[in-house]
Parts: C-alpha cells; structure tokens; sequence
C-alpha cells in the first residue's frame, strides 16, 4: 500500500485512541494490506487488521485472516458499533479495545466457534457469555434452551447486548424465544438479530430442510419479521446494507425489501462505501435488525 496512505490512515486511527495491531506472522502474510485504489482493502471492524480480499463477496466468506471474522459477523459488529456511537456519543471503529463496551454484558447464542472471538470479546467486555441448546455443534459457556424460562431466568435484566444469528430459524417458537431474548436483557440493552432473509415474507420451511450443521430450519423469514419482534421490544431498527438497488443473487425473492419501502424510517443504511470498506460482503446479504428494551 503506498506510504502515504498508509501515514494518513494510521493518523486518523490514533487520532480515535487505535492502533494498527502488527502481528509478525501477519505481516509476512501475503493477503494483509492491499492496494486501497483497486477496492480490495477492508479494515476489519472486529479486531482492527487491514488485510486484502482475497475470495469473493459473499456473507459468509472475506474471513479475517487475524481474528477470523466472516462478512455477515462484521454487520453485527457494525451494528454494535452503530449503536454505541448512539448511546455513548462517541465513534469506534472497532469492536476489539472499545472502551465503551468495557461496562456492558454480552451473550452470544450459539456462536462459530472461534477462540480467537472470544479472547477479544472477554478483554473488551466486562463479561462475555456463550451458549448452545445442547452444545452440540455450536459448545458454549451456558447451556440454555431460548424456549425455556427456567434456563433464562438467571440471566433476567441482566444483560447488556445479546447477539443472535443465524439461531431463530432453528428455533420451533421463535416468538417465545424472541420474548425470553427481551427478558433478558437489562434496561437499555440491545439484542443484534441476524437470520437468514432469502423470501419477501414469512412462511414455514418443509420438515426435510437442514443446514449443513445438521439443525433442522422451521422458519423462513422475511423482513415482516420487524412486526414479530415489535410484539416483543420497545423498538426495532432494520441494518441493511443497501436498500434501493437490484437483488442480484439467483436464490432470493427479487422483492425482499418491500416491506421495508414503507418502513425507511426504521431503517439504518450502511451504505456501499462502509461495505466495501469493512468487507461486509454482498448488500443482498448484508443486513441485521436492533431491537431495544426500554
Ligand atoms: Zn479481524
């Protein structure tokens, strides 16, 4: 990257309190910093390492090569980051030493494994959780069925935010987990919800639909979804990467955002340049709703 460049951004960055972290064996590794003028640059929003597309752009690919991160990952994380500029005022750039975060509870239901994740996220935070239904395919610190209240009770307004993704369509009554998320939380806290949004509306997946971790798919969601969790929450904001442009992937309903054309006000843009710049993968993918407890 040229030298120039590279002053300026470190510049900027320390000038919002970060620094660009230098791993040595990242650094001999080809794939960090690219050449920002041919659009292949991306900052990672989790841990604060440049590094150079390499594969495509789809949601579940431009892994970090420092902490591991995928596109989608990195919309909650722009999410997180979004909101804490709400709340606190302030602009991180990163998830990874956000002072912000160094007072708040998170959960994260069955998280990707990534060991790499969870040290950053227990230096950052001031306790970071972990569960699973069974611990099976996604092992977390807590086993907890988000169904069951006996299993939520102990963490009752208590926490701070909670990320959800990719969880609910496994999930038989997703409106009793959605309600248990909210109990959760404590006054003020976030849930980040990320499911999978192929179809201009909701409706019940066939009983022979599974994911390639072996977990049976119930549900299709759609972004109708927003009402099911107005029910549940005192507020709800959509994340969308883009919302008035061409579905270009074959597999999703060309209209999956017209529920949203009626609710722009409820919708937060992130806008083509933060999703090249922080690699969040294809805009037709690239979304997460926020919804507050009061
Ligand atoms: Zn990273």
């Amino acid at each position: 990257m040229n030298q120039v460049l590279k002053n300026h951004i470190n510049q900027a960055l320390s000038r919002l309190g970060y620094q660009i972290t230098r791993i040595p064996q990242i650094e001999k590794n080809p794939q960090i910093v690219g050449n920002y003028s041919e659009g292949v640059f991306i900052i990672c929003n989790f841990c604060g390492t440049l590094f150079r597309r390499t594969s495509g752009y789809h949601s579940e690919s431009l892994d970090c090569p420092f902490c591991g991160s995928i596109a989608r990952e990195r919309v909650i994380y722009q999410s997180i980051l979004y909101e804490l500029n709400r709340r606190f005022g302030t602009s991180p750039l990163f998830i990874n030493h956000a002072g912000e975060l160094k007072n708040l509870r998170m959960l994260e239901c069955s998280p990707r494994f990534n060991e790499q994740r969870r040290t950053i996220l227990n230096k950052t935070l001031l306790q970071y959780m972990s569960s699973d239904l069974d611990q099976s395919g996604h092992p977390g610190e807590i086993q907890m069925d988000l169904t069951d209240f006996q299993d939520i009770e102990p963490n009752q307004n208590s926490l701070d935010i909670i990320i959800c993704a990719h969880v609910l369509e496994h999930v038989p009554e997703y409106k009793k987990a959605l309600h248990n998320l909210c109990l959760m939380l404590a006054p003020g806290g976030i849930l980040i919800l990320q499911v999978p949004i192929l179809w201009n509306g909701y409706s019940i997946a066939s009983e022979t639909e599974f994911h390639a971790d072996n977990t049976r798919v119930f549900h299709h969601f759609g972004f109708d979804l927003l009402f099911d969790l107005d029910f549940a929450f005192s507020d709800v904001k959509v994340v969308v990467g883009l919302l008035d442009f061409q579905i270009t992937s074959p597999e999703i309903q060309p209209d999956k955002y017209r529920i949203l054309l009626s609710n722009r006000e409820r919708c937060i843009v992130l806008g083509d340049q933060r999703i090249r710049l922080f690699g969040l993968g294809i805009p037709d993918l690239c979304e997460a709703f926020i919804a507050y407890k009061k």
